[in-house]
């Protein structure tokens, strides 16, 4: 049902009287989602190139999805991992198939960042080491351990000092990773494509250097497939376009199908972590794991990372095709796709939203294009042309 503002319920106005001010509102009330279109309370309606911030990889509100959260609900929602539990166990052994390699010892979060918590401490708890090195433009989520291996100075700065024996190295430097990695290193975490931080593919071989110095040195290697996973890039793991696989695994946004969770999941050969050691109340709740097995069905019967790969290919294509003074370059992998503009990214955001189109910025200059995998040719033509006419080509 949606819901409508009035002088009396002016949902804009009521959330500014109490939000923490920490995230910058658009000027929009959405009340409603389906597939990749989303509406505010006013009537309007947007073509989704978000994922709704890089979750609805399997679209809003799909029906096998809705109808697992709806089941689990009436069922069981909650419970904590101090019991088994019947979609907890179907999820991990889904989970785990689903993931390359002997990735398959799993540890359930709410978030994404806290994907990443639970990785940085399993990283140190299996080698005994401390350092952690992470890439500059690399974002790994907002809690301090996250935080610290996050690169961007404005989240940064504020909430100094920040998590001890975190450094930040080139983004496909090997050279540079090669003079850092030592016997102190616990573990290098990366994203296989940088997301937040400017939408930058990592070179395949840079990769296959960072894993056989990691091997060398005895430090773990951590792919951040936050916003990579769930069929994002071409591959249900962004790990599958590369000769190596990582020795633990992040997973979060497009893994609950918008109900909250995340993962860590480290290969078996690790071993399992110290009873009592770690945990949170809500983690491998019934409801989200319910909801993360229907997306895992919904990715496999919809062939959506093969979607992805072809619409993304179509996508790049058309988008440099465009003839404009405006962009610098086009780059991305699978349905995730920057547009590098040579000035600033917020005006062709308000523009594109004026015409209807709901896009994220990836830092000050590239726009970035997310849209749920399921988009439709016609929604993505339309979105081209809108991009076309916005930069004036
Ligand atoms: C979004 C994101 C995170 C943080 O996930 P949250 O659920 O927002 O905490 C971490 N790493 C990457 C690569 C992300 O894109």
């Amino acid at each position: 049902m949606t819901t409508i503002s009035s002088p009396l319920n002016n949902f804009s106005e009521m959330e500014k009287a109490h939000f923490s001010g920490a995230v910058p509102r658009r000027p929009f009330t959405l009340v409603r989602a389906q597939g990749a279109r989303l509406w505010t309370d006013d009537g309007r309606e947007f073509i989704d190139c978000a994922a709704a911030h890089g979750w609805a990889n399997v679209g809003h509100s799909h029906p096998t999805v809705t109808a697992a959260i709806q089941r689990q609900a009436a069922t069981f929602v909650a419970t904590h991992e101090g019991a088994f539990n019947d979609q907890r166990a179907l999820w991990m052994a889904e989970l785990s198939t689903a993931l390359p390699g002997d990735l398959s010892r799993i540890q359930p979060a709410n978030s994404g960042a806290e994907a990443v918590e639970a990785a940085l401490k399993a990283a140190r708890f299996f080698t005994g080491r401390t350092e952690i090195i992470a890439a500059k433009r690399g974002f790994h989520g907002r809690t301090f351990g996250a935080l610290s291996a996050t690169w961007n100075k404005k989240y940064r700065e504020p909430f100094a000092p920040l998590v001890p024996d975190f450094r930040h190295v080139t983004f496909n430097d090997l050279a540079e990773m090669e003079a850092v990695i030592s016997d102190k290193t616990a573990a290098v975490i990366l994203e296989v494509v940088q997301g937040e931080g400017g939408v930058y593919p990592g070179d395949p071989d840079y990769f296959a250097g960072v894993r056989r110095l990691c091997d060398e040195r005895g430090a773990l290697l951590i792919f951040d497939e936050i916003q990579t996973g769930m069929g994002r890039t071409g591959k249900l793991f962004a790990t599958e376009h590369l000769p190596i696989l990582p020795d633990i695994i992040t997973l979060g946004k497009g893994l609950g199908g918008g109900i909250p969770m995340g993962a860590a999941v480290w290969r078996d050969s690790l071993g399992t972590l110290d009873a009592g050691i770690h945990g949170s109340t809500f983690a491998g709740n019934p409801l989200a794991c319910a909801a993360s097995r229907a997306v895992l069905q919904v990715m496999r019967d919809e062939k959506l990372p093969q979607r992805a790969a072809r619409l993304g290919d179509w996508l790049m294509t058309e988008l440099r095709a465009i003839d404009s003074p405006q962009i610098r370059e086009v780059r991305g992998l699978g349905l995730m796709v920057g547009v590098q503009l040579r000035g600033r990214v917020t005006p062709v955001l308000k523009a594109l939203a004026d015409e209807g189109i709901w896009a994220l910025p990836a830092g000050p200059t590239v726009l970035r294009l997310l849209p749920p995998l399921v988009i439709s040719e016609e929604d993505l033509q339309t979105v081209v042309e809108k991009i076309r006419g916005v930069l004036g080509g």
